[in-house]
């Protein structure tokens, strides 16, 4: 039995991959319609921090994992008293700190965009990061706490809006794009990197992740090495995303999250193991698996927008057959909610870019041209 903190479809694929290879799972998640949840062997419908739901964690788990980095710290380090917790709880408290985050990564020599960390309006500098971008601490996501902003007036404002929480105000950057590298590491050390995925976003929501990015062979390497630093510097087992912008063609690391990875999506089609298959392979403390890609791919992101006007059109999708479809099980669409993604895979990056925009214009997302 694997433990799994948090029934989003991360921890969905999780369960899927970990009953593939035989594993029972238990999720502990709090909403009763949770995707992992209503396929786990196991349901601890509690709060994360209910400690007969920890307790029958421990007792009944042989290790535990995340699929999400805001498991409150307490959690984390109760149950990584007495069972395997991978990753740390060091690295996942990392992770749901912009703050924590941003200074790990400066300090590790990595290359980060310039910011500066405001606790108090004080902190708000005149000039240097602007135009800017002030994004809270904690629990931000998919480009929600944040705010663009021009100068420190407006800086000020945003604080205000933001609640006085703990922000980071990071200078906006021109970017050419923007990629990431998911890679696995096993409490030995050993690391299988998947290539890297070039990403690009919707409102600040993921939208397509194209596999392997359109990039030169030095950025690839460049990128891989410098998730690799990152993994390293945290000692971490388990598997990370790193994402990065790519600015006047240089690498600058944005966030790391401390699990799979939408942009990872790709590789449940297009990978001989996938970033799930992997994270449980490190979790039960098996070999790594062979992270190579088999064929190109282009994920598309599902949001419940398109359930705008009833059921989407999938005949549409379904006619093209190098196309993969998944739904998470989510029982209602809202608006922005990640509902599903499909993936096409191909020969060559220029067709199967092509099939991924006729889908995505098919199920009438958007209509970004490429
Ligand atoms: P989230 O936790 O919401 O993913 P990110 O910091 O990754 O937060 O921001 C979401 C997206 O907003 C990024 O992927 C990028 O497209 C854009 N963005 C964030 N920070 C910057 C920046 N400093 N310069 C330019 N674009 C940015
Ligand atoms: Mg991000």
């Amino acid at each position: 039995m694997l433990g799994m903190l948090g029934g989003g479809q991360l921890g969905r694929f999780f369960v899927i991959a970990a009953h593939e290879m035989g594993y029972k799972v238990t999720v502990l998640d709090p909403d009763k319609k949770s995707p992992a949840g209503r396929i786990a062997d196991v349901h601890l419908c509690t709060p994360y921090d209910d400690i007969k739901a920890l307790q029958q964690l421990t007792q009944t788990c042989a290790a535990i994992t995340t699929e999400f980095e805001n498991v409150p710290a307490e959690t984390m380090d109760y149950l990584a008293k007495t069972r395997i917790v991978r990753p740390s709880p060091q690295a996942v408290a990392i992770a749901q700190n912009r703050v924590m985050e941003k200074n790990f990564i400066r300090e590790a020599g990595l290359p980060v965009a310039p910011f500066v960390v405001v606790r108090k309006e004080e902190d708000i500098p005149e000039e240097g990061v602007y135009p800017g971008i002030l994004k809270v601490a904690r629990f931000g996501y998919d480009g929600k706490g944040q705010v663009r902003v021009a100068d420190a007036t407006a800086a000020k404002a945003a604080f205000e809006k933001l609640g006085r929480e703990v922000c980071v105000l990071e200078q906006m950057l021109t970017l050419d794009y923007e990629v990431s590298v998911i890679l696995g590491r096993d409490a030995e050390g050993n690391i299988a990197a998947f290539p890297t995925a070039e990403n690009s976003h919707l409102n600040g929501i993921l939208d397509i992740s194209i596999a392997p990015a359109r990039a030169p062979a030095a950025l690839h390497e460049e990128a891989h090495q410098l998730a690799i630093h990152v993994a390293e510097q945290l000692d971490y087992v388990g598997v990370l995303a790193v994402e990065f912008f790519v600015s006047d063609g240089k690498l600058l690391v944005n966030e790391i999250a401390p699990r799979p990875h939408n942009s990872g999506h790709y590789t449940i089609d297009a990978c001989a193991t996938n970033q799930f298959e992997q994270q449980v392979r490190i979790l039960a403390g098996l070999p790594l698996g062979d992270a190579r890609m088999h064929s190109y791919a282009v994920m598309v992101n599902i949001l419940g927008d398109v359930w705008g006007k009833g059921e989407p059109a999938w005949d549409k999708l379904f006619a093209c057959p190098q196309t993969k479809l998944h739904l998470y099980g989510k029982h209602e669409a809202r608006p922005g909610r990640k509902m599903g993604h499909f993936t096409v895979l191909g020969k060559d990056v220029e067709t199967v870019v092509a099939l991924a925009m006729q889908g995505r214009s098919d199920l009438g997302i958007g209509s970004l041209t490429w």
